[in-house]
Formats: C-alpha cells, structure tokens, sequence
C-alpha cells in the first residue's frame, strides 16, 4: 500500500487579517497512513486539517484528494466531505436525536442508503466500539467518552476513505481518554487512512506511522514514531518534547 497516494497537498497558504497561519505546507498522504500531527497551540493544526475539507478556504496552493484539486471552486464539496469523516474536540451529537438516528441520517438523507441497512451497519459499528446497548439513548445520558465514541462511529456509517481528528479527547476527562484512543488504534489496525492532531504522545509513538510537527504555520520535522521522539533534530521541536514529555 506504501506510496498509494490519497491526498497531495502543495503549497498550501493560508492567511487571517494578514496573519500567515500556514506557510506553503506540503505533504503527501498515503493510503493506510497514520499521520500524527503535533505542535503548540496556535501553530495552524486546526486551519490545516480544516482546509482538507474546506471548512477553510486555503489562499494558494493545491490540496489533491484522490486526484482530484478540491481547492477548484467546481468540486462537489458535499461528495468531498463525505469521504472525509471528522472528529472534533466537541462531539457534536445532535441532542434531540437518539444515538442511532445520529448514526443514520446522514447516510439515509445524504446517500441515498436504505434506513434498514444503515441502521444495520450503525448498529455493527456500535458494538464495535462497545456501544450496542446504548442506540436508543439520547447524548445527555452518555459520558463524555461514550460521545465521543457515538460521534466516531456517526463520521465511519458514512464509510469515508479517510478520518481527521481534531484533539479528539482534548474535552474529556482523563478516565475517558484511553476508551476513545482504543476505538482509533482499533481503526488503524484496520488500515483506515487517518490524520490526527493529538497532544497523546503516546498515542503518536504507538500507533502513528509518521509524526508531523507543525511550529508557526511550517511543517518543521517529520519522522518515523521512534525516530521522531528520541532522536528529533530541529530545535523548536526539542525544546517543544521537552515540555510535554
Ligand atoms: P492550532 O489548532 O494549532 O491551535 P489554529 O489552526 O486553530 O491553531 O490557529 C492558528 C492561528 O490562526 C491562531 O493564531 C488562530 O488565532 C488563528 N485563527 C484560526 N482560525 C481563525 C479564524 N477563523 N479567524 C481568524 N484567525 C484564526
Ligand atoms: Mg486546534
């Protein structure tokens, strides 16, 4: 699968009110690829992975999914996002909607998929993630974590070729942590293409196949897990695993 590419991203330039938040970025993802993608708060992590779905606009540059320039103004941005399923911090459950109607109405509404067989494949993903017995509940009875989870499981019943997370267990309390980062490291055994902006080190050497530290809008280092955090050669992201190891 090595080389198999999924996204390309060049040149990438982004600005707010003459602010440079990301600094001609590149970089290639490949299928199956865990990218972890580290760096301070404020360096352009979010307006990165934000761009690959456009919910920010990118000022110049390319970003090709699936060979396709998703910055031209003629893409089917909802086709697009679709094959991008999105994690954020806050999970974004739809409150009046039990768990299983958050699951399916996209893929019902959306896709055109029969209501049997979305329920069907929400229900699989659900006990996948341990969650079976809570389809029927609404998100103000679930913990966080069990959100979080719920809202995992919502972006995969729309079977995209790739997952970004944002900090996905950022809002939780600590005891919740490791059931989310389970239910990842369960995706990437299952090859699933996934970019993660993460401050889970741990997470980042164990399951990561690339690190990625981004540092004022620049892509300063990348690396292999290992090589990456015991033997890392910029500076900033020295001093940076300094503080956080
Ligand atoms: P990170 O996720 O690494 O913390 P962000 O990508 O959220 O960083 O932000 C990078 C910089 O861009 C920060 O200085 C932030 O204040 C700024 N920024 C992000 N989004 C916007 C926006 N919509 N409008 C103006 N400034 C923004
Ligand atoms: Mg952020």
């Amino acid at each position: 699968m090595a080389g198999d590419k999924l996204i390309e991203v060049k040149n990438l330039c982004k600005e707010f009110h003459g602010k440079k938040v990301l600094k001609n970025i590149s970089i290639d993802i490949n299928k199956g690829d865990v990218v972890c993608l580290i760096g301070p708060s404020g360096s352009g992590k979010s307006t990165f992975l934000r761009c690959l779905n456009k919910l920010e606009v990118a000022d110049s540059g390319e970003i090709l999914f699936e060979g396709v320039d998703i910055c031209k103004k003629d893409v089917n941005i909802d086709l697009h996002r679709q094959k991008m399923g999105m994690v954020f911090q806050q999970f974004n459950l739809f409150p009046h909607m039990t768990v299983l109607d958050n699951l399916t109405i996209a893929p019902i509404k959306l896709q055109g998929v029969d209501a049997n067989i979305a329920i069907d494949y929400a229900i699989s993903l659900l006990e996948k993630v341990g969650l079976a017995d809570r389809a029927d509940e609404y998100q103000s009875k679930l913990s966080g974590g069990q959100q979080q989870r719920v809202a995992i499981v919502r972006a995969l019943c729309m079977k995209p070729d790739v997952m970004l997370f944002d900090e996905p267990t950022s809002a939780l309390d600590p005891e919740m942590v490791g059931e989310v980062l389970s239910v990842m490291k369960d995706l990437a055994e299952q090859k699933m293409t996934m970019v993660v902006v993460t401050h889970e080190m741990g997470f980042a050497r164990e399951v990561a196949n690339r690190v990625v530290f981004l540092d004022s809008g620049e892509f300063v280092e990348e690396n292999e897990p290992k090589e990456f955090f015991t033997n890392p050669k910029n500076e900033r992201l020295k001093i940076f695993l300094s503080k956080v190891l």
